[in-house]
């Protein structure tokens, strides 16, 4: 077989040949030889209503017989506007919708924003801050506020300086807001090597993952630490940007992990399943004291940022059909029972032998392997492997496996999904001992 495909966060020489995956329905995945997957990852955490969903579909199918993309400057659409007003239900605090593709542009757009707001108003506040272990995405603007680490070294010397401070955990809440205090009061020193732009008043914007830093492991943190985190921003006229692009759309047990929040973010970063899974598109939202800053008689103050398929109307209309989805399938209620599943075996295999750690927040469940680190890598092939042969999909990060399952997901599914999860840990227990 001839094969062209170069396949992403893939070493394609040791990778072996993909399954090639024919058909999709619900929370499961069909391959070339009648094979059936469970989807326990969400297709990389953007499905929530199961696969080829007839309601989405339909929606997507009228839409593209109807009017499939237009220019979006000079020229808008129906399905555009009513999506954007959708979601600022959901966003009440939210004014605006600046659409995109993907997670990567969503969290571009945003750090554009709170750059060229203060560009605009002519004030010098140009740093960001972000988690040490943060993930934000692929590109340049986004890799720049992400973990540094094997995913970027390649790139580190084009990356742009950001102050970075500790992920939050079970013990350093204290120490985590101090820091940010002492960063932003200009006590700390960065480090940066731009020694002007050190000092108080200095910070343009603060990026999170809200509650759940998913590339880096799944690792959670409290609300009460984040709501601190958000008001000690504020106070100092930073703006704050919760890139949701994974923990939206009922994720966490809510529709964004920040309505666990009292304080609200300035921008929120949405996309993988904004779509429901189904289309490459993403939207910024920001309040109207953002989208002031941008208004002038000067073209030159207007947001320097657009993509060719800016405000797709395929990816519109598969927004609205999802969100519809919500109510038509009583997804709030699969999203309960999916909790209360993952929260009894959370506490059944807390104090399994092979276990290190077992953490979860809403739908997702994150369960950590007691290994030695040198066994880190050959921990992850092998766990993705027995999954695979058993009918599952998984995707381990290192050592760190979880379950991010489709709404949908069946209980029945959900059990056999933990019943081989228990033979795996029971396996690896017997095998170090
Ligand atoms: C996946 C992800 C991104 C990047 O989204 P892409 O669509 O892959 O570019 C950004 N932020 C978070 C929190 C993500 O999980």
């Amino acid at each position: 077989m001839s094969y062209n495909i170069w396949h992403p966060y893939t070493q394609m020489q040791t990778a072996g040949v993909p399954i090639n995956i024919v058909r999709g329905e619900g929370a499961y995945l069909y391959d070339d030889t009648g094979k059936k997957y469970i989807d326990a990852v969400a297709s990389w955490w953007t499905n929530l209503h199961g696969h080829a969903h007839p309601h989405i579909a339909n929606a997507i199918a009228k839409q593209a017989s109807t009017l499939e993309q237009v220019i979006f400057a000079g020229f808008t659409h129906p399905t555009a506007i009513k999506l954007a007003d959708r979601l600022l239900e959901k966003i009440p605090y939210h004014d605006k919708v600046f659409y995109s593709d993907n997670g990567s542009t969503a969290v571009e757009v945003a750090i554009k924003m709170s750059l060229q707001y203060f560009w605009n108003k002519g004030e010098d506040r140009k740093r960001i801050i972000a988690f040490r272990d943060a993930y934000h995405g692929d590109t340049f603007g986004s890799m720049s506020i992400s973990a540094r680490g094997v995913f970027t070294a390649p790139f580190q010397s084009y990356l742009f300086e950001v102050d970075f401070i500790h992920t939050p955990n079970k013990h350093n809440a204290a120490e985590v807001k101090q820091q940010l205090r002492n960063l932003l009061s200009g006590d700390e020193q960065s480090g940066s090597p731009f020694r002007e732009l050190e000092g108080a008043g200095k910070h343009a914007a603060f990026i999170f993952e809200p509650l759940v830093l998913g590339s880096a492991g799944m690792l959670m943190y409290d609300a009460d630490v984040l709501d601190d985190l958000i008001a000690i921003c504020k106070e100092a006229g930073v703006l704050v940007i919760a890139d949701e692009v994974m923990t939206g759309f009922g994720r966490t047990g809510q529709f964004l992990a920040t309505d666990y929040c009292s304080n609200k973010a300035d921008m929120v970063c949405l996309s993988k399943g904004i779509t429901g899974g189904f289309l490459p598109f993403a939207a910024t939202t920001c309040t109207q004291k953002i989208y002031d800053a941008f208004l002038s008689e000067e073209r030159a103050k207007m947001l320097f940022h657009g993509h060719s398929y800016t405000g797709n109307a395929l990816g519109c209309a598969a927004g609205l059909a999802s969100l519809e989805v919500f109510d038509m399938d009583n997804t709030w209620q699969h999203i309960t029972r999916i909790v209360a599943q993952h929260s009894a075996f959370a506490q059944s295999i807390a104090n399994h032998p092979s276990v290190s750690d077992v953490r979860q927040m809403g739908t997702i469940i994150a369960i950590e392997l007691k290994t030695d680190t040198g066994y880190l890598s050959s921990i992850r092939d092998k766990a993705y492997n027995y999954f695979i042969e058993r009918g599952i999909l998984v995707r381990p990060l290192g050592n760190i496996i979880y379950l991010l399952p489709p709404y949908c997901i069946r209980k029945e599914d959900l059990e056999y999904i933990y019943a081989t999860m228990l033979q795996f840990l029971d396996s690896l227990a017997d095998g170090n001992s």
